[in-house]
């Protein structure tokens, strides 16, 4: 890891949530915006691995910063902006990554689960585009990018992750409908999802009890022969963030190594 090394998102300053998992996609977000001269505000509900995780990455030369952050609260969301808008002026980019997921069939999936996944997921994300619209309104001259994370799992159903699938599904239409509202409004804000397929993260080290095995059978069935990594996702995130992707809003970016062209 080294200091800033381009400038795709100089001078922006961006918010990316679930980004205390080490190596999780959200920590790759912050990293690779950082790299790119971003100021990075990182958010987590996790805040000993968050904290840890930014100060890692700022003494590498990388202007990242930590915020407390349970995207299920409305209350935590005004807050998290608040701190951004005080410390650094500005909000240009948000990365809605906080995202859980479980396996069980329908019938085995409580009501209470369903809402717990679909809370952070989806609702989540809701309360992320609407405070990050607000804020990014004020700015001078009004704009910004918004990136939500969904997944293949938006695109297809997988048997036994109904309530995973409800809220990816949700991700994409609702991302959808918010960038034609951006865009009616002129507000200069443009709004995106980014559908990975298998990531190699903690997400799915937990559902894998042999690893060399999983590893071995994701990369069969996967067009491009390998496993993603967070830097893959964080790369199209990079693209949708910079201004590079200024005519792009409402589409969707699915880096999944081919998996969904069959
Ligand atoms: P991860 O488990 O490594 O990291 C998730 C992070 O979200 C953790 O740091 C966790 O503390 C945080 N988080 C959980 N609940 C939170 C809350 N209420 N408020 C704030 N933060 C919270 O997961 P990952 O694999 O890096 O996944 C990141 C995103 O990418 C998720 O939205 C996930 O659904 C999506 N995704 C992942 C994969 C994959 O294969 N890993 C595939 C498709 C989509």
């Amino acid at each position: 890891m080294a200091g800033a090394t381009g400038a795709r998102v100089a001078g922006k300053v961006a918010l990316v949530t679930g980004a205390a998992s080490p190596r999780g996609i959200g920590r790759g977000c912050v990293e690779r915006l950082a790299e790119e001269g971003a100021t990075v505000f990182g958010a987590d509900v996790d805040v000993a691995a968050g904290r840890a995780g930014m100060a890692e990455l700022a003494a590498h030369g990388l202007d990242t910063h930590f915020i407390e952050l349970d995207v299920t609260s409305e209350v935590e969301w005004q807050a998290a902006i608040d701190t951004v808008l005080e410390r650094a002026g500005r909000l240009d980019v948000l990365v809605n990554n906080a995202g859980v997921a479980f396996a069980a069939s329908i019938a085995d999936t409580s009501l209470e689960r369903f809402r717990w996944l679909n809370g952070i997921n989806l609702r989540g994300t809701y309360l992320g585009v609407k405070h990050a619209v607000i804020a990014m309104r004020r700015n001078d001259p009004s704009g910004g990018s918004i990136i939500n994370l969904s997944s293949v799992a938006g695109h297809v159903g997988l048997p036994g992750y109904t309530a995973y699938c409800a809220s990816k599904g949700g991700v994409k239409n609702l991302t959808r409908a918010a960038a034609l509202e951006c865009g009616a409004a002129r507000d200069g804000i443009r709004v995106n999802s980014v559908h990975p397929g298998v990531i190699w993260t903690p997400m799915n080290e937990v559902n894998f009890s042999d690893e060399s095995a999983a590893r071995a059978g994701v990369d069969r069935m996967t067009p491009l022969g390998r496993l993603g990594y967070p830097r893959d996702i964080a790369d199209g995130v990079l693209f949708l963030a910079s201004d590079d992707a200024s005519y792009m809003t409402g589409a969707f970016l699915t880096i999944d190594g081919g998996l969904t062209a069959a």
